[in-house]
């Protein structure tokens, strides 16, 4: 594959642009989700339970978002990624609301926002397809950042290789090819090298 500059940059919104104290183990137990992705779990179960574990699920979202802090040099990487002109898509598991709650409290923008109402969620690759196509890029031509293996499998089953993960704990395995980045400066000067 000839390696191609990139022109859309694909971001997971919790624990990537925000920090956010979720306990994901605990949130999971107390929805049973039984090893499944807990978006899927919840949309096949029957009424009245799927209201009610929704409710639970959306009670730890906003509780969490209410406490979401902006990732230190995450405003600079999202100016200098405008200036240069690269396209930018927000795309999260998380609600619409709790999005917009986060773009205007850290007055963000992006070219592209999906949340979970799209019904595209990752680990599919369905949202990343989405967005190449609204945006009018390849999938040679874009970069997913994100946090989780959530996001490195929706990108790989979208046929986006360049992936980074955002995160401190390096301990987490990820196949290889995969960039580990620890701070937001050091996603930028990688990211610069392939503009
Ligand atoms: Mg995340």
């Amino acid at each position: 594959m000839s390696v191609k500059r990139i022109k859309g940059v694909i971001f997971d919104m919790d624990g990537t642009v925000v920090d956010v104290p979720y306990d994901w183990k605990r949130i999971k137990q107390e929805l049973q989700t039984q090893g499944e992705p807990i978006l899927s779990h919840i949309q096949s179960l029957r009424e009245p339970e799927r209201s009610k574990k929704w409710a639970i699920l959306e009670r730890f979202e906003e509780e969490a978002t209410a406490q979401a802090t902006l990732k230190e040099g995450m405003e600079k990487f999202l100016a200098f990624l405008k200036k240069k002109r690269i396209k930018t898509a927000l795309v999260t598991n998380n609600s619409r609301k709790n999005l917009e709650f986060l773009l205007n409290k850290f007055r963000l923008s992006f070219d592209l926002l999906l949340s979970r109402e799209a019904g595209l969620w990752k680990p599919s690759g369905a949202p990343f397809l989405f967005v190449l196509k609204n945006l009018g890029i390849r999938n040679t031509e874009c970069c997913v950042i994100g946090d989780s293996h959530f996001d490195v499998k929706a990108a790989e089953s979208a046929g986006i290789k360049r992936i980074f993960v955002l995160t401190q704990k390096m301990e987490r395995q990820f196949s290889t090819g995969i960039e580990i980045v620890s701070t937001v400066k050091e996603l930028e000067d990688k990211i610069s090298n392939i503009l």
